[in-house]
């Protein structure tokens, strides 16, 4: 099948044209990061506007990259939530135009189901599968035992993992967003400053990033008040350090209880060096595959949307004209 997809979720404006649930035809994505930026972190208002002025431009740069007219589509894609509300409704209500005027199916994509199955464009997924999804708005051990099949098994309780990131960025006046320029600090040859690292009850796979967020400001604060200059190095090296070494231990331990077949990583974060090179270790000794797909299928697009449509679009599941935006959708299982 070919599918269209549409991502509109957040900060970026994206579609693409996916074949048979693995093949990128096209995939086109217009970031707002430039907008954002000033602000430290989304404006939702602006983000709309954006979103209004690009979705039908990258739809027909999707359309014609691919060298495609709606007639040779099967069903288009969207992302029905999470996310922001008025951001969600300009890719959905595009989507809908589009399925309506073409006469096409409509099927509602989960975003974090979206961000799991940007793996499936570069390798075939196996289950039982565990997936750690590590991105600006979740943080989650997700456990398959087949396509369509969600258990959340551990969340973060607080933060998620990118937007400690992003807020530990900022106490280092770092530009938003945090997560790439902490990533590359913390890739530099120096003592990282030693910050806790949050495990919470023994058998848990959840995860806390806030207290780790503190113990950063505290350090910072602490330093300020000495007078003494921080080393922006050192203190991205230890806050990732703390990061990775959680993500990386909870994932190990969840992939040994599940007994698992596969490993994969998805969201923004998984685009990290640090966490990247740490899990291919564990998993390398530990003889699970591993993968985690490239940097730019990592961060939001539409791509990954399309890939999670083609086996609900095979289980015959469909959205029709009333969808609306989910801001506060959960994950759940579609077999
Ligand atoms: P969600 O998917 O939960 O709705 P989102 O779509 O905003 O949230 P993504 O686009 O998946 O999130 O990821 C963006 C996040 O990834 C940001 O917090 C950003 O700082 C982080 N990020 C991107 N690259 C890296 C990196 N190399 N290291 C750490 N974090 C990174
Ligand atoms: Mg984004
Ligand atoms: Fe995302």
């Amino acid at each position: 099948q070919i599918i269209l997809a549409i991502e509109s979720s957040c900060d970026e404006t994206a579609a693409a044209i996916i074949r048979n649930g693995c093949e990128i035809v096209s995939n086109v994505v217009a970031s707002q990061i430039e907008s954002h930026k000033r602000f430290g972190g989304v404006v939702p208002e602006i983000a709309s506007r954006h979103h209004v002025e690009q979705i039908t431009v990258v739809i027909e740069e999707a359309l014609a990259q691919a060298n495609m007219n709606p007639s040779d589509l099967d069903a288009v894609a969207v992302t029905e939530g999470p996310g922001l509300v008025g951001a969600l409704l300009i890719g959905i209500n595009a989507a809908k135009a589009f399925a309506f005027a073409n006469n096409l199916p409509i099927i509602g994509v989960h975003h974090i189901a979206g961000h799991i199955y940007a793996n499936a464009l570069v390798q075939s997924m196996e289950f039982p599968l565990l997936a750690l999804v590590v991105s600006g708005g979740h943080t989650e051990l997700v456990y398959m035992k087949e396509h369509g099949s969600f258990d959340v098994i551990g969340e973060t309780r607080d933060d998620a993992a990118g937007e400690a990131y992003d807020k530990v960025a900022r106490v280092l006046d770092l530009p938003y967003p945090g997560g790439p320029h902490i990533d590359k600090l913390a890739q530099e040859d120096c003592e990282a400053v030693s910050f806790p690292r949050v495990w919470l009850e023994e058998d848990s796979y959840d995860f806390s990033f806030s207290g780790l967020k503190s113990a950063v400001i505290n350090y910072k604060h602490n330093m300020d008040q000495r007078g003494e200059k921080i080393s922006p190095t050192a203190v991205a090296k230890g806050f990732q350090e703390s990061v990775v070494e959680v993500l990386t231990a909870k994932t190990l331990r969840a992939a040994r209880e599940y007994k698992v077949k596969q490993v994969i990583a998805a969201g923004g974060v998984a685009a990290n060096k640090g966490l990247r090179t740490s899990l291919e270790k564990v998993f390398a000794e530990e003889d699970i595959p591993f993968f985690v797909p490239p940097l730019k299928l990592c961060t939001d697009n539409a791509a990954m949307i399309g890939a999670a449509a083609t086996p609900m679009f095979e289980a015959g599941i469909r959205g029709d004209l009333t969808m609306n935006g989910r801001p506060g959708m959960e994950l759940k299982s579609w077999v």
